[in-house]
């Protein structure tokens, strides 16, 4: 009980902002002297700290402001890409402490040099925070390019990798040799987790995300939170069949939407024969890809143009069929299509409108995201910083003495 009135002080915090201890009480049904005892204690967890006198309190007696606080406890996001590692640190209430990206050319390394390389960056993220007196009390959530088992421990495939079944999650554990869990997640669902959360459209429910780095993912959040399926399969809407005996796609499927909206097919529209070469040299980060898009798109280049007014349609047709299905209210582009969006979105709105029924193109707004490659990232963090929501006993006491401030366990 203790437990959940803590979590549900912290909850409110976040939510609704500083309140006094009076008002903490008002809010959550709580006695006065409940509030006060579990503020104190959450206090001495380094979770929420008094931030002054409120000042327009009507009864007369100002009571002291309670904030969600928490610098001294950190979240880790951590993401494995094709052509990039990136971590990212936040403490509870979700502020930045470090953050890095290192290209890593993942599909042509071994998969021990590119496990050594993740690990490194995350170390040395951890270590960074600890310089700022913040520390991790809880599990690693990592993103991975593919399929993941429902229990988070086994990448079970990553086309674009070409990396077969691996226990990433456990592999990752004994690389870091902390004692510290880990959990791999298919990156898409945590950029939508990101997105429903933090993002532009934060608070649209349902949500859909429609992600690209190489291949497309996507993330359907409704009911605050991301749909999982039976097996943690749900959201592989790259996979959906657009064309009957089209293109042949990574998952062993024709005609995929991945084969008509993904990176590989938009830079052979856009290239035409300079696009093999790119694809092949693996040093070449989606980013990079996208910028040579982006300028020749701006330069007025007639290839570049029709090959993103083309995927703007196909991209428009998918999402009409994910609106008819899922009725959502809103839609946010991730990944690559962020910085093309002002090539995509003419057609894609045009096809939209001509495919979905008519309350969709009514109600559903479309946007790029807001958070932009940062999402993957952001989502591992925030589903780290809600564990010691739900759990505020896994944040330890610190010691009285303010000199040394050392975390007694
Ligand atoms: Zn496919």
């Amino acid at each position: 009980v203790r437990r959940n009135n803590l979590s549900l002080l912290l909850r409110t915090l976040r939510s609704n902002g500083a309140r006094s201890r009076a008002q903490l009480a008002i809010d959550t049904g709580l006695t006065k002297a409940t509030v006060s005892s579990l503020i104190s204690e959450l206090a001495d967890r380094g979770l929420v700290a008094d931030i002054g006198l409120a000042t327009n309190d009507r009864r007369g007696r100002p009571g002291t402001l309670v904030e969600l606080d928490g610098r001294g406890v950190v979240s880790v996001g951590l993401e494995l890409n094709v052509g990039e590692l990136a971590v990212l640190v936040t403490d509870v209430a979700g502020r930045t402490v470090y953050e890095a990206r290192r290209p890593c050319a993942a599909s042509q390394l071994p998969r021990h040099r590119v496990i050594e390389a993740l690990v490194k960056l995350c170390r040395s993220a951890i270590d960074e925070a600890r310089v700022h007196g913040a520390y991790l009390y809880t599990e690693i959530n990592v993103a991975a390019p593919g399929v993941v088992d429902a229990d988070g421990r086994t990448l079970i495939f990553a086309p674009n990798l070409q990396w077969s079944p691996i226990a990433l999650a456990e592999r990752i554990e004994d690389e870091l040799g902390l004692g510290i869990d880990v959990v791999v997640h298919n990156e898409s669902n945590l950029a939508a987790i990101a997105e429903h959360r933090q993002g532009s459209m934060a608070g649209h429910d349902p949500l859909v995300l429609v992600f690209c780095q190489v291949g497309v993912g996507g993330g359907i959040a409704i009911d605050g939170r991301v749909l999982r399926g039976s097996s943690g399969l749900s959201g592989e809407i790259g996979h959906m069949a657009m064309v009957r005996n089209g293109a042949e796609c990574g998952c062993g499927g024709r005609g995929c939407w991945e084969t008509l909206v993904g990176l590989a097919p938009l830079l052979r529209a856009a290239l035409g024969s300079e696009a093999e070469a790119r694809l092949q040299d693996r040093t070449q980060s989606p980013r990079e890809h996208v910028a040579e898009l982006v300028k020749r798109a701006s330069q007025g280049n007639n290839k570049t143009l029709k090959a993103l007014s083309d995927v703007g349609t196909w991209l428009g047709l998918g999402i009409a069929n994910l609106a008819n299905i899922v009725d959502p209210s809103a839609v946010v582009l991730g990944g690559i299509y962020v910085d093309l969006a002002p090539w995509l979105m003419p057609a894609l709105r045009v096809a939209f409108d001509q495919q979905a029924m008519r309350a969709n193109v009514e109600r559903c707004q479309i946007a790029p995201s807001s958070l932009g490659i940062n999402a993957v990232v952001v989502g591992g963090a925030i589903l780290g910083a809600d564990r010691i929501l739900d759990n505020p006993l896994l944040a330890p006491l610190i010691t009285s003495d303010p000199r040394t401030s050392r975390r007694t366990s």
